[in-house]
């Protein structure tokens, strides 16, 4: 049996939208033909209110966390907030677990299709094996730029590593955490285990101030945050330069890189990774960032620069809810100059592009599965409105 699904608009992303479009699925949500709805006889079809999308690509989430929704304080800064996490992150293995899988069940209900996902555990490993979301799990690395850690905190990932199958729905990388914990060795480490040119790498860039700080001068509040964790800065060295170049100069350039936040990223620095890079996407996770830092990235600077830009949610300890929908309209709200189409386009086939899955999902295309999303609740010229809501129907 085939569907015929029509609604107010259909937005296929790779081509622009159809008013009373009509997409024609079988079973397995195979997109077989789209049309408009003057093609077909009114009988057959499935009419909805609303606009049709392809499903949503979460490009950032710890899914691990999940356990943790509402234990961490709004508005700390991204020090504190690493703290309170460290310090909250135990909690019963049968509690975790049920978090886990009800957080997937959430992300695939309200119409996402594929996570990137960072894990430091295997706790979601198995909720992830049996899960109808792709997941691309990014397994991370940090040894805080500890001489005589590297080699040891490195096996310890490695084993989480090599706990995780992949198949056809399920990918792995190793990554690094973000510039300021993780050595120069480390990342050596981390470039030696990910041969494979097809994979993409995640990294957590510029999401603070200090972070920048200390890159530059070597000076800030993470010399507070190291000392408290009983930790030495002895072995590193500002470079002078912005966070991100010590990232460009130590990650392999092969990889699709994918950058997390980005909050404090410059035009200058979106050019440097342009330019060292092959293939550089960043992910936004604006409600993540309003929820730690309260403020969010220079959009425009992206957009100017022709950056690939996704959408992540982060995790459930610094969002209110995992949804694609949510971080979108939060992007409309702030941003008024970016539209509809464009901040779709970012939540679907970019995702998808930088996640390697773009040949299957991410737009409503012929022979792609991409997943059905039906958005209720939209603005009569067909934008997003406080309760809008999306969910999956093919
Ligand atoms: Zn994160």
């Amino acid at each position: 049996m085939f569907r015929k699904i029509s609604a107010d608009y259909i937005y296929p992303v790779s081509t622009t939208k159809i008013e009373k479009g009509v997409v024609v699925v079988d079973n397995n949500g195979k997109v077989l033909e789209i049309g408009q709805r003057n093609q077909y006889n009114a009988s057959e079809l499935e009419i909805f209110e609303g606009v049709i999308v392809p499903g949503m690509v979460n490009t950032h989430c710890h899914l691990e966390l999940s356990h943790m929704k509402g234990k961490i304080p709004t508005g700390t800064g991204l020090l504190t907030f690493i703290g309170n996490v460290v310090k909250e992150r135990n909690a019963d293995e049968s509690w975790i677990q049920h978090c886990i899988e009800e957080a997937d069940q959430y992300m695939l209900d309200s119409g996402i299709v594929a996570v990137g996902d960072i894990s430091n555990k295997s706790d979601t490993f198995l909720t992830k094996e049996n899960s109808k979301i792709r997941y691309y799990t990014f397994i991370e690395n940090f040894d805080f730029m500890q001489e005589g850690r590297t080699h040891s905190d490195f096996e310890m990932y490695k084993k989480v590593y090599d706990l995780l199958q992949e198949s056809a729905h399920l990918k792995k990388s190793m990554v690094p955490h973000a510039s300021y914990s993780v050595s120069k060795e480390l990342f050596a480490l981390i470039n030696g285990l990910n041969q494979n040119p097809n994979l993409t790498i995640s990294i957590h860039n510029q999401e603070t101030p200090p972070e920048n700080e200390l890159f530059i001068s070597g000076e800030g509040q993470f010399n507070d945050f190291y000392e408290r964790f009983n930790l030495s800065l002895n072995n590193f060295k500002p470079t002078g330069k912005s966070a991100i170049h010590y990232v460009l100069e130590n990650l392999s350039p092969h990889h699709k890189t994918l950058f997390v936040h980005n909050t404090l990223t410059t035009r200058e620095d979106i050019e440097a990774a342009h330019n060292e890079l092959q293939q550089v996407y960043w992910a936004t996770c604006p409600n993540a960032n309003l929820y730690i830092e309260n403020r969010l990235p220079d959009y425009r600077a992206f957009i100017d620069k022709d950056a690939k830009m996704t959408i992540g949610t982060d995790s459930l300890t610094s969002n209110w809810q995992l949804s694609i929908l949510e971080e979108m309209k939060t992007i409309l709200k702030y941003q008024s100059y970016i539209d509809f189409e464009q901040v779709l386009k970012w939540a679907t086939l970019n995702g998808a592009e930088a996640l390697g899955w773009d040949s299957e999902i991410g737009s409503i295309e012929v022979n792609k599965t991409p997943g059905i999303v039906l958005i209720e609740n939209v603005g009569t010229d067909k934008t997003l409105l406080p309760n809008s809501t999306s969910r999956r129907i093919a």
